[in-house]
């Protein structure tokens, strides 16, 4: 028998009401009814026939023998420790020789400087960006209405492993300790007293609060592609589970 089933590249997340569909191909994502989605999985073609039709058009479906499995992308695999580097940010007033020599030994892909003048080269095969220090950036990144259009795999494979924004990633500040954000006040160790593994083993329970952890976004249709910034949605309260107070989308209306 000859049914319809989305595509390998095709990625779905389901929420309460709404599921999200991304082409992993494209990156591009459509927000559907869970009755379309359900009506789909149950085969009755017929009855949603428009919204089949319009995923036919989009290539996101395709026809296959009922009997073929086509084994479909799997985000939720374990992750090794080294499957991902490390992103380090750094103001003014760290020992520039220093953190050459304790960053020598790690898989790092981002270096950023919080600082004034021009940023120094720190490893050889990194460009150190300079960035401006503004929380305001970050307000506007989580600031959203869920309504989603694009978005990556990598973000997507990414973002059920570690947080968007702080995951795998080490601020130093120019008292030498050491955040898991630039404008986070959590001090995960002393930079120039401290061994750097240590920290690392400390940050990680940090990096690992996805969106599959906080509040309401858990259950959101848009959670392996909505950016995040827990120093903003954890605020005085301190609560680094609480939803994003910057999103006006509700999941379950
Ligand atoms: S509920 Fe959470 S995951 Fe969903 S759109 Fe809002 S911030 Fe993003």
């Amino acid at each position: 028998m000859i049914i319809k089933q989305f595509h390998q590249f095709v990625f779905v997340t389901r929420g309460p009401k709404n599921s999200c569909i991304t082409d992993l191909l494209k990156g591009t994502m459509y927000q559907v009814e869970n009755y379309f989605m359900d009506a789909f999985a149950n085969r009755e073609y017929d009855a949603v026939a428009d919204f089949v039709a319009s995923l036919e058009e989009e290539g996101l479906v395709i026809e296959i023998e009922e009997s073929r499995w086509i084994p479909r992308q799997n985000f939720h695999s374990a992750v090794k420790e080294d499957d991902y580097s490390y992103q380090i940010d750094f103001e003014d007033g760290v020992d520039i020789e220093s953190l050459r020599q304790r960053l020598s030994g790690l898989d790092v892909s981002a270096i950023n400087y919080y600082g004034e003048g021009d940023p120094p080269k720190i490893l050889e095969h990194i460009q150190t960006k300079k960035i401006e220090k503004d929380i305001g950036q970050c307000r506007e990144l989580i600031t959203t209405n869920g309504q989603f259009i694009k978005t990556t795999c990598n973000f997507i494979r990414y973002n059920h492993h570690y947080n968007s924004c702080w995951g795998k990633r080490l601020a130093i500040t120019g008292d030498n300790l050491i955040h898991p954000c630039i404008y986070s006040d959590i001090v995960l160790g002393d930079f120039v007293t401290e061994n750097l593994f240590d920290i690392i083993k400390k940050a990680d329970a940090y990096w690992r609060i996805t969106k599959d952890k906080i509040a309401k976004c858990k259950d959101c249709e848009f959670r392996y592609s909505c950016p995040d910034c827990r120093v903003i949605a954890a605020g005085e309260g301190g609560d680094l589970t609480a939803p994003n107070p910057l999103c006006s989308y509700d999941p379950y209306g």
